[in-house]
């Protein structure tokens, strides 16, 4: 743990240090570590305090908060999704967080989070394939090449051994640069013209697309039996990318149902349609994938301890790799009570 002599300072990475340090432990190997930190979190799911995000909507999009704690540490995430952001020349999807002392309540960890939003939901889809993906998988189609896609593949590549990338974007200049990058990190590229042909000959179907309504990115016909679907872009109300038909014959596997309910591809389904918790999976009181025929769907929304267990590990490599400056961050007077103090002898 980050204990710097003056508790009032505490260490921010930037953009610029967060650069840093992805190259400096590689995203492979990042994505990688932070799947063990967010499993080890998943398997104590019950010791953390849990709630659905706070989101603001607006026409444009949504601004959310997403806490937790697990008693000792606290962490939270401010995010947005804005779908048409990008014709702008803006991300999709900016955030940033704090992790915090449950004994004080002082910030231990600020953090910008947009490169690490992209860093932990690629790790999480990763975690969700160990469990639901078919036995020797090495194709994926991926269904919108916008900022995640990469981050998808590589996790997908490090951790579930995918070799071989079928990429698919209405906007052939998406799939043009999301090819130049993963040719850059040795990857096989299929660049496709069409959804149908994205998914020829793919076990892992990962749906990746940002669009403010309910979406068909997939339907029901392209789907076949055994396919593991890993739906990411899907994550507010009123915003889904799979026909309901795929949904009926598939297994479902979320993250914290009372969130997913609201945000994910299920909020179509009626309340009582089953459900598996991917904590359960996890920790062994569930089976994932039990046979080839199978099509297992990970509702990929994105849970407020999946940033949490992010924060951990940022926490703990920025302490070795030293990727941080100092925020001078609390007003944190000698005398706790003489704040109005250190405003006179600030002046002075
Ligand atoms: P982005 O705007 O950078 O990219 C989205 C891409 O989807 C664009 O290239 C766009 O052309 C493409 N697209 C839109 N409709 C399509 C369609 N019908 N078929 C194929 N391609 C289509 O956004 P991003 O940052 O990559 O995020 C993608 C989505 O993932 C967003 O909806 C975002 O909210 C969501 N997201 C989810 C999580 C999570 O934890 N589940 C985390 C981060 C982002």
């Amino acid at each position: 743990m980050i204990l710097p002599s003056d508790l009032a300072m505490v260490p921010f990475v930037s953009v610029d240090n967060m650069l840093k340090l992805v190259n400096h432990l590689g995203p492979r190997r990042m994505m990688a570590d932070m799947v063990d930190y967010i499993e080890a979190d998943f398997k104590r799911w019950e010791t953390f305090d849990k709630t659905p995000r706070v989101a603001a909507h607006s026409l444009e999009g949504v601004i959310e908060l997403m806490p937790t704690s697990d008693g000792a540490l606290y962490g939270f995430k401010y995010v947005n999704g804005h779908p048409a952001n990008m014709k702008r020349g803006y991300q999709t999807v900016t955030a940033f967080g704090v992790l915090a002392e449950v004994a004080n309540g002082y910030p231990v960890l600020f953090t910008e989070m947009t490169i690490l939003t992209a860093l932990r939901t690629a790790a999480t889809s990763a975690m969700a394939a160990k469990y639901l993906a078919p036995n020797g998988a090495r194709t994926m189609a991926m269904i919108g090449n916008g900022a995640q896609c990469e981050f998808q593949a590589l996790a997908m590549a490090e951790v579930c051994g995918i070799d071989t990338f079928r990429l698919y974007d209405i906007d052939p200049m998406a799939t043009e640069k999301a090819s130049r990058n993963l040719l850059q990190q040795g990857l096989t590229v299929v660049p496709c013209e069409s959804p149908e042909e994205a998914i020829q000959g793919a076990e892992i179907i990962t749906t990746c697309t940002a669009d403010k309504r309910n979406a068909t990115v997939l339907t029901d016909n392209l789907v076949g039996a055994g396919v593991h679907i890993n739906a990411i872009g899907g994550d507010c109300p009123g915003k889904t990318e799979l026909h309901a038909d795929i949904l009926h014959r598939s297994d479902i596997f979320v993250e914290f149902p009372d969130q997913t309910w609201i945000e994910g591809e299920i909020q179509v389904l009626d309340k009582d349609h089953p459900i598996i918790e991917l904590w359960k999976v996890i920790s062994g009181q569930e089976q994932g994938r039990v046979n080839d025929r199978q099509i297992t769907l990970f509702d990929s929304v994105g849970f407020a301890m999946e940033d949490f267990s992010a924060l951990r590990y940022v926490r703990d490599s920025v302490q070795k790799t030293g990727h941080y400056d100092m925020l001078d961050m609390l007003a944190d007077p000698d005398d706790p009570r003489d704040l109005f103090g250190m405003i006179q002898r600030a002046s002075a």
